[in-house]
This record gives structure tokens, sequence and C-alpha cells, in this order.
């Protein structure tokens, strides 16, 4: 088992690559039979999903455009748990089949306030694709269409996910040693 520092925190390998991408493979042929006719608009949500997206992507073998998107706080006036603003996106999504790109869907109250949003601009349908889901931490009642892995609650990094800006970049992922 690999452990890693990251400022005051130790994580230990918790899923491999390995394990990893074929759970992305199997998220991806799910979407290509469910979409193949759709032309569906991927909504990439930064930062923390540029890998899954990646991966993803390469996966993905119809028709299909992408987007990236932030969600921004107000600056200045926001503390953790205030809502969020979607920046980026400028596509038009009338009438359009979206797919939400997510790393990690927690208590769901990222996702449920930024389906709102989307829904608000008359697409004819808006599906969810999370890395990862904590479904014992979810607080609002969510349909999450694809998922490639459900995990505990504990706080994990790599692959895209960061503490404090730091452990995107590690290809496995990793989860928080509790001293
Ligand atoms: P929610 O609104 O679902 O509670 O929170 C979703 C966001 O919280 C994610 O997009 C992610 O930025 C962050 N988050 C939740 N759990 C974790 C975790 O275990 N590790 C990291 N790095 N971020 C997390």
């Amino acid at each position: 088992m690999e452990t890693i520092q990251i400022k005051d925190k130790r994580f230990k390998t918790f899923i491999s690559e390995e394990q990893i991408l074929k759970e992305v493979a199997r998220v991806a042929d799910e979407i290509n039979r469910d979409l193949a006719d759709a032309n569906p608009l991927f909504v990439s949500v930064l930062n923390g999903s540029f890998m899954f997206t990646s991966d993803l992507m390469k996966h993905l073998t119809i028709p299909c455009e992408i987007s990236f998107v932030k969600l921004a706080s107000y600056q200045g006036t926001c503390t953790s748990g205030c809502v969020k603003e979607l920046v980026g996106l400028n596509n038009d999504i009338t009438g359009r089949t979206v797919v939400i790109v997510e790393d990690i869907v927690d208590t769901g109250l990222t996702m449920e306030r930024l389906l709102e949003t989307l829904k608000a601009k008359n697409p004819k349908d808006v599906r969810i694709a999370s890395l990862l889901v904590k479904p014992d931490k979810l607080k609002v009642d969510l349909h999450i269409d694809y998922v490639a892995m459900n995990i505990p609650n504990d706080f994990i990094v790599g692959y895209g996910l960061d503490y404090d800006g730091l452990g995107r970049n590690y290809r496995d992922i990793y989860t928080v040693i509790e001293d």
C-alpha cells in the first residue's frame, strides 16, 4: 500500500488507476448505448472532473460535443455551503440532451443546484455522469444516471480531485488516513 503526504494529511491508495479506467470505460459503454442518436452535449465541471472527462471522452464513439464550466463562488461573500454561480456555458442547450460530467457527488447540493440552472435553459434532457458518489452522504433526492464508483464517506484525493489545490495529478485515488 502506497501512502502520500499532502500538507497536514496522510493518504493511502484506495482505488487503482486500472480499476478507475475499467469503470470509466463501462460508463462510456452505457452512454454509447443510451445516447447513440442524441448528439449529447457533455458539460464537464472543472476543476475536479478533468481527468474523468478526458478518459470518458476517449471511450465515447457516438457523435457528441463538450463544453467546460466552473461553479464560481461569489467573490468575498461566500463561505462553504454558499450557492455557486455557473460560468462558462456558452452553448445554447435548448432542446438538447445534456450530460453533466462531475468528479464526485457528496451531499448532492451542488448537483441539485446545477441541474436547476441547466433545466431553466430548456434542454430536452439533462443527465448526470459522476465518477464517484458517496451514497450515505446524499441529502437530496437525486437520480444519478451514470456512476463509475460508489465510495464510503471518507475524504479522497487524486485522479483530478484535490486537497487544498494539491493532489489532482495522482493517477490513483487515495483516501485519508485518520490519525
Ligand atoms: P456536494 O455539493 O455534493 O456536497 O459536494 C460536491 C463537491 O464537493 C465536489 O464537486 C468536490 O469538489 C467536493 N468534494 C466532496 N467530497 C470530496 C472528497 O472526498 N474529496 C475531494 N477532493 N472533494 C470532495
